[in-house]
């Protein structure tokens, strides 16, 4: 099958009928074989009647229904999972995403050789109060992922080489940086296509102004884990060590005037009255637990499944050299053999 394409949707009845019909024109004019998985994300209006029944007309329209509202990343995860096409094209519900980019993603991935192709909604019709945030959001994503070349990352059109999607989980709100999942996975070669947006036809939009909140704590996840996911002591234990010895050396230094000006004959004060004490006291706790919260970190990932997890690209190990006769080495031909018994001998006659 040439593409999937999954549309994650939360009460989007009105717009899925003229949705499904726009994909159909679409794949039926360039003769792809395809598959549309809608994922009803726990819709309360009729949106999984309406999947139902674009079913019946067409068996490619296919349908997964989510027992209640998850989210997006939930919904794309699902979709994902079950995609059999080797293209696999995401897009927003409410007809923003324009289904005629699908040709020109399909070949990035086919035949530029694309893992990922992120769409760009250059001209954007969405309220000031979103597109404004998302040019910073945008700009912290780049710099932080270092992924330079994106200009949209939550972009509800992608497209995805199938390898890709089969080999990174999207959950919480992660749907925003695909991209760096995707990059984390080890695949690099992460596109960007200009796409065409149009403002929402029907409903309203899921997500309000938390998401930009939201946003930034996800990244800093992603970053954290990315980095430091199999090893926090590197993290933790560097910070740790730090605070604590400079609240040592600050703790020394109290007490070493106090001492001194007891000994010179100087006024002095109680350690315990110098704001200083207070201080290096605190650093020294914090680095501590700094550095048990490092210890904490590398024993769960003792003994989680998950610490030995790596992405293969490919083996050549998988051939039965077991059944293979041993390989002979010059070293083990009689001649060399028999030189090595005359030593022997003659070692022994003497
Ligand atoms: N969506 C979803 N689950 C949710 C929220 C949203 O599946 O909990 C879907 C929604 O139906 C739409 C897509 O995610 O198809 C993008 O949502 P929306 O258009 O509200 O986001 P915006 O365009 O405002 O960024
Ligand atoms: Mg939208």
């Amino acid at each position: 099958m040439d593409i999937s394409v999954v549309v994650p949707l939360f009460n989007e009845a009105e717009s899925l009928p003229e949705l499904a019909q726009w994909i159909e024109r679409v794949m039926d004019e360039n003769g792809y074989s395809y598959e549309v998985l809608f994922i009803n994300d726990g819709s309360t209006d009729d949106s999984w009647q309406v999947i139902k029944r674009l079913h019946q007309a067409n068996p490619r329209m296919k349908g997964v229904a989510f027992r209640r509202n998850y989210g997006k990343s939930p919904a794309l995860n699902t979709g994902f999972d079950r995609a059999q096409g080797n293209v696999i094209i995401t897009m927003d519900a409410d007809l923003q995403d324009s289904p005629d980019e699908i040709p020109a993603l399909y070949k990035m991935i086919t035949q530029d050789g694309y893992d990922l192709v992120s769409g760009w909604k250059k001209k954007r019709y969405d309220p000031l109060s979103k597109t404004i945030p998302t040019k910073l959001f945008n700009a912290t994503a780049r710099r932080v992922s270092g992924i330079h070349n994106l200009h949209d990352f939550n972009c509800g059109l992608k497209a995805y080489r199938r390898e890709v999607v089969k080999h990174i989980e999207v959950y919480g709100d992660m749907h925003r940086y695909v991209p760096y999942l995707a990059k984390i996975a080890g695949f690099t070669r992460i596109g960007e296509k200009e796409v065409k947006h149009q403002a929402r036809k029907y409903g309203e939009t899921k997500f309000g102004l938390d998401r930009f909140v939201n946003g930034y704590l996800d990244l800093l996840t992603l970053w954290f884990q990315a980095k430091f996911g199999v090893k926090p002591m590197h993290f933790f234990g560097l910070l740790g060590s730090l605070m604590f010895l400079l609240g040592f050396i600050a703790v020394i230094v109290v007490g070493a005037l106090k001492l001194y000006n007891m000994h010179s004959g100087h006024s002095y004060r109680l350690v315990t009255e110098s704001p200083y004490f207070y201080l290096a006291l605190t650093s020294m706790l914090l680095g501590t637990q700094l550095f048990l919260t490092g210890f904490l970190g590398e024993l769960i990932i003792r003994h989680s499944n998950d610490r030995n997890h790596y992405e293969i690209g490919e083996e050549i190990i998988n051939d039965d050299t077991a059944a293979l006769p041993p390989r002979q080495l010059e070293r083990d031909l009689p001649v060399g053999v028999e030189e090595k018994k005359t030593n022997v001998a003659s070692v022994n006659a003497q």
